[in-house]
């Protein structure tokens, strides 16, 4: 820009002849390619001392250790959400952020205070490790005890009769398909039986209904989710792959076997909570914000290491980067430990919301909700010329593990701001271990390897360092 306004001076106020004229063009053309290598060199370098400080730096490690054994099981309502949001409020106070304040909001919660399923196979009762969805309700009396009716998706349960599935308990064991490489989509390849699976089997008189854990091991960990009810409830739960597989036999064994559920958990009509927002003040466009986060909830059985400790403590520690080294941030920095992606997505709405009705500003949104482990990459959900920008740092990023920035989706929590024509981005890395500890008790800190965090805070740091040094 101004190398434009300065030659174009030149033409209006000076006499030239054609070849003084060329060599102008030509020192100018010198002078922008000298610019761009110094930028260019001096972002590496930049990057570098980002990737120094991290990868010395435990903070972000710790602060993922205190969340999952402090404050495990952190679903909205609870009180290890807000044990969880006090902590790292204090850390953001402690890191010298230019404001730290609790964005309140109030929304219906859900709680689990216990889940048991049991079969009876020769006189004994042999239990079977599950957990329930959310929001399912409890059950009535002493449980339910009842028949089972195994199916292998929602098309072969309603391709029966009402009078078949009256009073069951549906069992939908149909497995995930470990043919595909990502495990997101071995993840979608079974979901819909665990999400729409317990409203179709309420719809036809079931009782209630079990669920096969959505999960790419053959283990004991029940891995829990959201379930979508529409107007009838009726009690559901997921089960361990191995005890799917063992409730599966035994009813090829006995068809008339039945199963004892017990569920007690409760709706909470209204609950005021909170997203965790900090800001790192830009020094030229302040009222415009970059937001980087991750959500402090988890599943009420999990210490959410990889889902999403880990996005919140490496959006922390972007803050801690920019603080630690000085980088001089153009616009504010705002990072954002949302409340509830879990069960009724309410965080995400709710700053969306707040921001709409406040004139906010969101520059760009990046959040890191896709685990924890080696990096892969970066995907943006924008206009073709961001991702043509956004992309273009892929080189500069490809000596610490980013291996492609590309259109794509981004995070549950800062999907809403779509509709506001907010640039998203979701930090990506190795997917195939995620699966094995998503939304289950296996989700725990040892799972999760510094290095591997390290990287991602950097690379998020990174990412955010050029975007807001050139602007989209
Ligand atoms: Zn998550």
């Amino acid at each position: 820009m101004d190398a434009n306004i300065l030659f174009n001076t030149l033409i209006f106020h000076t006499f030239i002849t054609k070849k003084t004229m060329n060599r102008i063009t030509l020192i100018i053309q010198l002078l922008l390619i000298i610019n761009f290598s110094f930028s260019q060199n001096n972002d590496e370098k930049v990057i570098r001392d980002i990737f120094d400080n991290v990868l010395l730096n435990d903070e972000a490690y710790n602060n993922l250790e205190y969340l999952c054994t402090e404050a495990p099981g952190r679903l909205i309502g609870s009180d290890e959400s807000i044990i969880a949001v006090n902590f790292m409020k204090d850390y953001f106070k402690k890191l010298g952020a230019d404001s730290v304040f609790l964005q309140e909001f109030i929304t219906p919660a859900w709680k689990c205070n216990s889940t048991e399923v049991s079969i009876l196979i020769d006189g004994k009762e042999i239990q079977l490790r599950a957990d329930a969805l959310g929001p399912s309700p409890s059950t009535q009396g002493k449980g339910l005890f009842t028949n089972v009716i195994e199916v292998q998706g929602l098309d072969e349960l309603k391709a029966l009769d009402k009078e078949e599935v009256q009073g069951k308990i549906v069992f939908y064991n149909r497995p995930v398909d470990m043919r595909i490489v990502s495990t997101f989509r071995v993840y979608s390849s079974a979901i819909d039986q665990r999400y729409y699976g317990p409203k179709v089997a309420a719809e036809m008189g079931a009782s209630g209904v079990l669920v096969r854990s959505v999960g790419t091991r053959i283990d004991t960990f029940p891995h829990t989710g959201s379930t979508g009810f529409k107007e009838i409830k009726i009690p559901c739960a997921a089960i361990s792959t191995v005890d799917a597989n063992i409730l599966s036999k035994a009813l090829k064994d006995n068809k008339a076997l039945k199963v004892k559920m017990v569920i007690d958990a409760e709706d909470m009509e209204e609950i005021t909570t909170y997203n965790l927002i900090a800001d790192l003040r830009g020094n030229e466009f302040p009222d415009e914000f970059i937001v980087v986060g991750g959500h402090i909830d988890s599943w009420f059985n999990s210490p959410g290491a990889h889902d999403d400790g880990i996005g919140c403590v490496q959006s922390a520690d972007v803050m801690r980067i920019f603080k630690e080294l000085g980088i001089e941030n153009k616009r504010t920095i705002r990072v954002i430990l949302f409340m509830d992606e879990e069960l009724f997505q309410s965080g995400g709405s709710a700053y969306a919301n707040y921001t709409h009705a406040n004139e906010i500003k969101n520059y760009l949104a990046l959040e890191a909700d896709a685990g924890g482990f080696t990096p892969e990459g970066f995907t943006v959900d924008a206009s073709d010329s961001v991702v043509g920008i956004i992309s273009g740092y892929q080189s500069l990023l490809e000596p610490y593990g980013i291996h492609y920035i590309k259109k794509g989706g981004s995070g549950v929590d800062i999907g809403p701001l779509k509709q506001f024509g907010v640039p998203l981005m979701g930090y990506r890395t190795d997917s195939q271990r995620y699966m094995d500890l998503h939304h289950s008790a296996y989700d725990t800190f040892d799972k999760v390897h510094i290095r591997e965090l390290q990287l991602g805070s950097g690379n998020m740091a990174a990412i955010i360092f050029l975007v807001d040094k050139y602007g989209l």
